[in-house]
């Protein structure tokens, strides 16, 4: 490969330049080597958020990014789904082995939270003996046997990614759509899925607030993934409002049965069936409705398969935290709004996430709101309930969530939409 100089590269974006694909091929391979160093990417990556990528570039920085570890492939036709992150955000639960129940293979590589949003292995590691480090082997076993695996994607999947992103998360360059739609592309091409949905949001407590970005943000994706060969189609959707009316790892797990079980609350169950939908529809198989398959147990059986394929005991109570503390309304009405945000915050603040990789979480940790917005509550009623096993964690938790919760009069009305558009690319 032709050597280029960090310092031209990171100046060539930073004078608002294109950068050659031959140029985004060396950088992307020397900083993944270490020839590239950190303080060297991080300008760059702070160019990029400043000055942005054409579709080209950004292309090309997604194939670069793959060139540097492996590819999977699995025999079998697979779909899977990729959420940019929310909070509460627990619908790959509920989601995986009900796509499963129809017989299509779901293989989910997920990630560990950090920040504000819960990441999908902590709820499943609040499963006690679930495993989340798999073979790529045990991957393919189990995506035969069971039809649906979540396990954590191995570090020859996208190692750049792996540095870069850490890196991002450092130095205020997460909020890009070039540097997000790659990270999350590269990985999701690389792991070998045949059609993907993605869930695409926005509001308080997404990556990106605005609905204009990340409307961008999602077309960029769907096209780089059908470029790529993967059939893909994204959902963008609201993420003002936490989905659900839990945030905090073995929380949101209770919260995913009740909806296996047919029930839980009416977002949650609502956005994974559209995602179902969308997802069964890629793979050839339309015209089912999935929330039969919620209310008739046959997504739970698999939900049971799944757990216990990977060590976890389907049975066993889940962990819960040693101390709660409620927070009540402070005047009777309709609950207008809540900030996906604040929650969030808070849950981490109770432990449920954490503030460096590497850090643990707190499997019972979380906030549990008692109605959600369009409810009515009368004050003096519980309207959150904070868990955590380290009480000194309470009043942080109540000072972000203070005003969090917005209480309209008795007479208003209050909805949300949750489902804002649905993006596809034309065929070309
Ligand atoms: N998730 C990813 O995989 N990458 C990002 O850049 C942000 C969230």
């Amino acid at each position: 490969m032709t050597s280029f100089d960090a310092v031209t590269v990171i100046a060539t974006k930073r004078d608002g330049h294109e950068l050659s694909d031959a140029q985004i091929d060396w950088v992307v391979d020397a900083y993944t080597r270490g020839e590239v160093a950190d303080e060297q990417m991080s300008a760059l990556a702070m160019a990029i958020v400043l000055r942005g990528m054409n579709r080209r570039e950004i292309a090309s920085w997604t194939a670069a990014m793959i060139a540097t570890g492996d590819r999977l492939s699995f025999p079998m036709p697979t779909v899977d789904k990729h959420s940019t992150g929310g909070v509460g955000d627990k619908i790959t639960l509920p989601l995986t082995p009900l796509v499963a129940s129809y017989g299509v293979a779901v293989p989910q590589l997920s990630g560990r939270g950090l920040g504000h949003t819960g990441g999908t292995l902590d709820k499943f590691e609040s499963i006690p003996g679930w495993r989340a480090d798999l073979s790529v082997d045990e991957m393919a076993r189990q995506l035969e046997s069971v039809g649906a695996v979540v396990c954590a994607a191995g570090s020859r999947l996208v190692p750049a990614d792996r540095k870069l992103y850490a890196l991002r998360d450092v130095t205020g360059t997460v909020e890009s759509i070039p540097l997000l739609a790659s990270s999350i592309m590269s990985k999701k091409i690389a792991e070998g899925t045949g059609a993907l949905v993605l869930d695409v949001k926005s509001g308080s407590g997404a990556f990106l607030k605005e609905r204009a970005d990340a409307a961008e943000l999602a077309r960029t994706m769907v096209e780089l993934g059908n470029d790529a060969g993967v059939k893909t189609v994204a959902l963008l959707t609201d993420m003002s409002t936490p989905l659900g009316l839990t945030a905090g790892n073995a929380l949101e797990v209770t919260e995913s049965l009740e909806v296996l079980s047919g029930a839980g609350p009416a977002d949650v169950v609502d956005l994974t069936v559209a995602l179902a939908t969308e997802m069964l529809a890629l793979v050839g198989i339309a015209d089912v409705d999935p929330a039969e398959h919620l209310r008739g147990g046959q997504a739970m059986d698999v939900w049971r398969a799944m757990i216990s394929a990977q060590g976890g005991d389907p049975d066993a109570p889940l962990p819960v935290a040693a101390h709660r503390e409620s927070i009540a309304a402070d005047r009777s009405g309709i609950v207008r709004s809540i900030d996906a945000l604040a929650v969030g915050r808070a849950a981490w603040q109770l432990g449920a996430g954490r503030a460096r990789q590497g850090d643990p979480v707190q499997a019972g940790a979380g906030v549990q709101m008692h109605a959600t917005v369009g409810d009515p509550v009368v004050v003096g009623a519980p309207l959150v309930t904070l868990h955590t096993d380290t009480p000194e964690r309470f009043s942080a938790a109540r000072a972000t969530l203070a005003g969090a919760v917005v209480i309209g009069a008795e007479d208003e009305s209050a909805s949300r939409q949750l489902i804002l558009d649905r993006i596809v690319t034309l065929e070309r």
